[in-house]
């Protein structure tokens, strides 16, 4: 037996925290699996993706755990036969969750609310408030900037009080991640020219910028972790804007060096956010979808956040939505990359069991229980 096969089990026992993930769709929306397991939302790319390793190995994966035939329809029969709340709960049992963190900003046809799907997963679940959405609440009926300031800012805090765990920006999607120093004239200014185009997206990177750090600024008594989207995603993102190093103003901000900043996804970059998690005290980083979208290749983007990255700054993260199947995935293949990277330097003598299971555990769960805390509610 490899030391990786020896370890795996043991990954199994350790209650992990999912500090990234969104919502369960209502099943009646009919997300299928190969529409989940890319970025892609042309039809014809989401059919290509059936010849992708993910899907296959999803395939042979789901159908080993439910005990069915390894194809797409025996999983679908089964999911439709057990009843969608059973068969939700018997894949996200098998997860082995303490906890997980909502980003309830992502809209998909059929998002379940945070408390519908708390309802339907056997572990804690704390929210985590994206800002650019809440921004544009904020902003609805165009009234004054001012009045739109207060509003956000009560808002944010209010969600913190209420027992958010995070902050999350998507500014990588909006205008990219190298956003200019916020500055409240050049805000009323952008805020100006987004009431004259009447939509309700949030796109102009002076304001992305501004509400970024009043988020900040309101939350500045009780900081709580703010999460970054970086590398990959739908095709609405500019990819090489939303390279990690980009963010470097913010990380030298040192009205922000006690806010744990975790870089999200970060594939193709990882080297880069390594890097980053390398050199900057308060910057994490975490590999979620990345080790879903390339499970075969999984333990070596796991050695490569470790290029230049301690365990301490690694993060376990699934970025799961809509399917109980992407959950299941997201939390077994991430284990299964683990195992395989860190009995990699068991194999080479870098380290040794021990450290091992402590890096896992860190990993996995301890890293994410630090920076969030237990929930304040
Ligand atoms: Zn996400």
């Amino acid at each position: 037996m490899s030391p990786a096969e020896e370890l795996r089990p043991a990954l199994d026992e350790i209650r992990a925290v999912d500090h990234h993930a969104h919502p369960l769709a209502d099943p009646g929306a009919g997300h299928l699996l190969a529409d989940v397991l890319s970025e892609a939302t042309d039809p014809a790319m989401t059919a290509a993706m059936r010849d992708h390793p993910s899907h296959h190995r999803a395939v042979r994966d789901l159908a080993r755990f439910l005990g069915v035939e390894a194809n797409e329809g025996a999983i679908a029969e089964l999911r439709a036969r057990e009843g969608f709340e059973p068969f939700t709960r018997r894949l996200l049992e098998a997860c082995g969750l303490a906890e997980m963190l909502v980003d309830d900003g992502f809209r998909f046809s059929g998002a379940l609310s945070i408390a519908d799907h708390a309802a339907l997963v056997p572990c804690a679940v704390r929210r985590v408030l994206r800002i650019e959405t809440t921004a544009e609440a904020a902003a609805e009926g165009w009234r004054v900037f001012a009045t739109v300031r207060g509003r956000f800012r009560a808002m944010v805090e209010e969600a913190v009080a209420g027992g958010a765990a995070g902050l999350k920006t998507i500014a990588a999607y909006r205008c990219g991640l190298e956003l200019p120093p916020a500055d409240p004239d050049d805000a009323a200014d952008a805020y100006a020219r987004w009431v004259r185009t009447d939509t309700p997206r949030l796109t102009d990177a002076p304001l992305v910028s501004f509400f970024l750090s009043e988020a900040l600024d309101a939350v500045r008594d009780r900081p709580v972790p703010l999460q970054v989207h970086t590398g990959f995603g739908d095709t609405d993102l500019a990819l090489h804007r939303a390279d990690p190093s980009l963010l470097r103003p913010l990380l030298e901000d040192e009205r922000y060096a006690d806010v744990p900043i975790v870089l999200l996804h970060c594939y193709p970059f990882v080297g880069q956010a390594s890097y980053l998690a390398s050199v900057y005290p308060n910057v994490y980083l975490d590999l979620s979808m990345a080790l879903t979208f390339a499970a075969h290749r999984g333990p070596e983007i796991v050695l490569e956040a470790l290029d230049l990255a301690p365990a301490s700054k690694l993060l376990f993260a699934t970025d799961a939505s809509r399917l109980p199947e992407l959950f299941f995935l997201g939390a077994m293949w991430w284990r299964d990359a683990l195992a395989g990277a860190l009995g990699r330097l068991i194999e080479d003598s870098t380290i040794d069991r021990a450290t091992a299971l402590r890096w896992a555990e860190l990993i996995l769960a301890g890293n994410a229980q630090r920076l969030y805390g237990p929930s304040a509610l």
